[in-house]
């Protein structure tokens, strides 16, 4: 099948017949790498200095039109637009950028269309030109509903503007609405994470994301844990955290769909998934990855860089790989690890890979795994190792071919 896409893609956008049926339906990620302040953790691609916004949107414009020209047309249903802070555009940016995204990708109607919003930059007027575009889903960089937690995260919004902005979505007519929260942050207490838990929860949005926080290399947060100023909860206590966070969400209907990740039965991110899935996305912007028919490819890091690449009609890609099989293999049992689970039989039936029982029933025995016919599931406990029992996997069944 892989083969049969490559071949299909190569090839001047004149050969192609005029109404060809798109044989790949894939994801389009859009990068926008503006923010107004960095935040202290963060290690996203994304700058201060706006002065080459222009600039950016053109080169964006004349990224999509090159890969369409080296690519066939592609049929997608998912659009994502991350950051950054991708709620800094103007309706009228926003809307350039769909016109040339609708000129060479077949959108479906149903497409599922999710911006990523930052609370301190919205408003009921702003969001509701968006759902006029057709976005129909935002995703909310809220991380916590306490005002000195948000000021340690150097956010730019406090509680009340991030509750404002969870009601203006609504007033701009969005019901799919995911919550981003960031727990066991230094000091925090129990009684805290549970007060910000019922508080997304009291907002009652589709899905909500919550993740612990992470020391990135690189940024100032890892410099302040190394330099002793800042000191990170032990793994102990973040455990019982991310296990309070798995029992309070479930018991308040979120359903646990990926080690970070809860929504409402039917409202999981179509578009993430297609990551977890190993399926096809395209992305634009610097830093976004790509991939298509077994080729994973990635820009460069370095607005100036992509945008004199494409002044110059290059591509910015900085890297681009072919996954071997045992990249493949790895990444399928990790990712549905991820997700809480792996099927033995497609497994078998996709790889020619039996997993050895040994391994598997030691985990079941120590409470981390039910097996239950060709499927193993991680149980809460499980979740809190699972990059941990997916690293066994591989190694003690030699999955790598
Ligand atoms: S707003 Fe988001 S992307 Fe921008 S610096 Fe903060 S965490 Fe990173």
């Amino acid at each position: 099948m892989a083969a049969n896409r490559n071949s299909a893609e190569v090839g001047s956008p004149a050969a192609k017949p005029a109404f060809a049926k798109p044989s790949v339906t894939a994801g389009i990620y859009i990068h926008i790498p503006f923010c107004e302040k960095k935040c202290f953790y963060c290690d996203f691609y994304s700058i201060e200095n706006h002065s080459q916004r222009d600039e950016f949107v053109n080169s964006l414009i004349r990224e999509i039109e090159l890969f369409s020209q080296s690519h066939s047309r592609l049929e997608a249903d998912t659009i994502f637009f991350g950051g950054g802070t991708p709620s800094l555009l103007s309706a009228k940016e926003l809307d350039t950028i769909l016109n040339v995204l609708h000129r060479h990708f077949d959108i479906t109607e149903d497409a599922e269309f999710t911006m990523e919003c930052n609370p301190g930059t919205v408003n009921t007027e702003h969001l509701s030109d968006y759902r006029q575009l057709g976005v129909n889903r935002l995703s909310f960089g809220v991380q916590s509903f306490f005002d000195d937690e948000l000021s340690f995260l150097s956010r730019i919004h406090n509680s009340k503007e991030a509750v404002e902005a969870i009601e203006s979505a609504r007033a701009a007519g969005f019901d799919n609405i995911n919550i981003d929260l960031i727990y066991a942050l230094p000091n925090q207490s129990k009684p805290r994470l549970a007060a910000n838990l019922e508080k997304a929860v009291a907002l009652n949005p589709t899905h909500i994301s919550a993740y612990s926080l992470i020391v990135e290399p690189g940024t100032p947060l890892f410099s302040a844990v190394a330099n002793g100023k800042v000191h990170t909860l032990d793994e102990a206590t973040e455990a019982k955290m991310y296990e309070s966070v798995m029992t309070f969400l479930e018991e308040a209907g979120y359903n646990h769909y990926e080690v970070s990740n809860y929504s409402r039965p039917g409202f999981e991110c179509k578009h993430n998934l297609k990551y977890w899935n190993g399926e096809e996305y395209v992305g634009f912007g610097p830093s976004a990855h790509s991939h298509v028919s077994n080729t994973r490819w990635w820009n460069v890091s370095n607005l100036t860089g992509y945008i004199a690449s494409l002044a110059n009609n290059r591509t910015p890609i900085s890297a681009k790989e072919n996954l071997s099989k045992s990249q493949i293999v790895d990444e399928y049992v990790l990712l549905h690890l991820r997700q809480g689970k792996v099927d033995l039989k497609t497994l078998r039936a996709k790889f020619g890979i039996t997993l050895e029982s040994d391994f598997i029933l030691e985990m079941n025995k120590a409470g981390y795994l039910n097996v239950s016919g060709d499927e193993i599931r991680l149980t809460r406990a499980g979740f809190t190792v699972c990059d941990e029992i997916a690293e066994e996997i591989l190694a003690k069944h030699s999955v790598s071919v």
